[in-house]
């Protein structure tokens, strides 16, 4: 049973919060703390201030050690006020799975870390995200939320939206996996099945808020969503003793992980926890949908609109994103770069980690996987050095490859080709 953690929270009413102000990520104009917000006067994204002096004051790292092993043990770096207002289906540490022979194969003297978030409730790392903005939703007084989704945000929204009694309203292209759909309709959300892709039914989100009232809880249109996203570059720090790997390769549809852990590394910094070394933070994308990928080539600061977009790694079939700018900028800060791996070496990628190491991975991690092993050697990533790769999601929601050789009771069976197989 997971139970949220209490101490010290419950006396004198609150959490020990230092959430200061939201700032426009483009124009860094001032919007109030404790108000609904979407974007900025300028359609930007909103990022959530903190004063970090007073958390570096209040939080010595080794107070940690005393914590659950949930999220909500960085609690000072999070925007929730109240602890009534969390909600809560056990958000673990999750773990950082090496693939020892894989490895050993192409890295020698490198590591190759998987940080497996498809242990996460609803099975995503979207869980991280929906569990603050709804939290947040229910301490400002929302009741009814909507968003568009290729799946696993809808199914995360839903399912912490029925945990806090919350309405809840998903839009998901027509061909979004029948196992999403039908788990997002389980947790009490309505679900609609659009004839488009996710930015055409977002625009369907934004109409609906006019008429309907509903909060709109779009990728990075919410800005509380990048927060819980960001415990994903603290955990990892922490995970790792405070340092942070050489590079970081992260599936990216709409970026809310590569710009929350982008800003997670500043924080830590300015709050003394972390030094200067960042991660070299690789964007990766499918080939049939890579619009950052294009941008980074082409050396633009934003990325246009990519037609025709089509991958099986459905969270990454993304076709615009509005924090194009600030991916962008995360990627030539760190040093990184971003790289494109087509559907083949995708599913080729899903099948060797699964079969050599016994980690299913999600199609958008295996993503990450074959885009290490091309940059390894291309040269970009050195053999010695230790990677991280994203495993967004379980590899349980998305539908495999036909297996299973039939046999029929009573007839011959190849003794020899099953010992063969070993
Ligand atoms: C949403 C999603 C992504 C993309 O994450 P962003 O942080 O929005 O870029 C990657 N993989 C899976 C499985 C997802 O559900």
């Amino acid at each position: 049973m997971m139970e949220i953690p209490d101490h010290d929270w419950t006396r004198g009413g609150g959490l020990p919060n230092f959430v200061t102000h939201l700032e426009c990520s483009e124009t860094g104009e001032r919007y109030a703390a404790d108000r609904l917000h979407n974007l900025s006067r300028a359609d930007k994204p909103l990022l959530v201030r903190y004063d970090l002096d007073g958390v570096r004051r209040a939080l010595p790292r080794a107070a940690l050690a005393e914590r659950p092993q949930t999220l909500w043990r960085y609690r000072e770096l999070l925007p929730v006020r109240r602890p009534e207002n969390i909600v809560t289906l056990g958000e673990i540490v999750t773990p950082l799975v090496p693939l020892p022979r894989l490895a050993g194969r192409l890295a020698r003297g490198g590591e190759i870390l998987v940080k497996d978030e498809g242990r996460l409730p609803t099975g995503s790392f979207k869980a991280r995200g929906l569990a603050l903005a709804v939290s947040m939703a229910k301490e400002l007084g929302v009741s009814h939320m909507a968003m568009p989704t290729n799946g696993n945000a809808g199914s995360a929204m839903a399912a912490y939206c029925a945990r806090a009694g919350l309405k809840a309203t998903v839009f998901c292209p027509d061909d979004t996996p029948a196992v999403n759909v039908r788990e997002i309709a389980m947790q009490g959300a309505a679900v609609y099945l659009v004839n488009g892709l996710i930015d055409d039914c977002g625009r369907l989100v934004a109409e609906g808020e006019k008429t309907v009232g509903w909060f709109n809880c779009s990728t990075l249109r919410e800005p509380y969503r990048i927060e819980g996203k960001k415990t994903m570059g603290i955990e990892l720090a922490e995970q790792l003793g405070w340092q942070v790997p050489d590079v970081i390769f992260y599936p990216t549809g709409g970026g809310t992980g590569i710009i929350g852990m982008w800003k997670a590394f500043a924080e830590l910094e300015a709050i003394g926890w972390i030094g200067n070394k960042r991660p070299r933070m690789v964007v990766v994308q499918a080939a049939g949908c890579a619009p950052m990928v294009k941008a980074w080539e082409a050396g633009a600061e934003h990325a246009p609109r990519w037609p025709d977009a089509h991958t099986f790694a459905a969270g990454i079939r993304v076709p615009q994103a509005i924090g194009d700018f600030l991916i962008l900028r995360a990627v030539r800060q760190s040093g990184g770069f971003a790289i494109a791996v087509d559907d083949a070496a995708i599913a080729a990628a899903w099948r060797e980690v699964a079969a050599t190491e016994g980690l299913l991975l999600c199609p958008e991690g295996a993503a990450t996987y074959a885009a290490y092993k091309a940059a390894l050697a291309d040269g970009r990533v050195k053999s010695g050095e230790r990677a991280v790769l994203f495993n967004c999601a379980s590899g349980l929601k998305y539908e495999m490859p036909e297996a299973g050789t039939r046999l029929t009771l009573g007839e011959p069976v190849d003794w020899t080709r099953m010992a063969g197989h070993g």
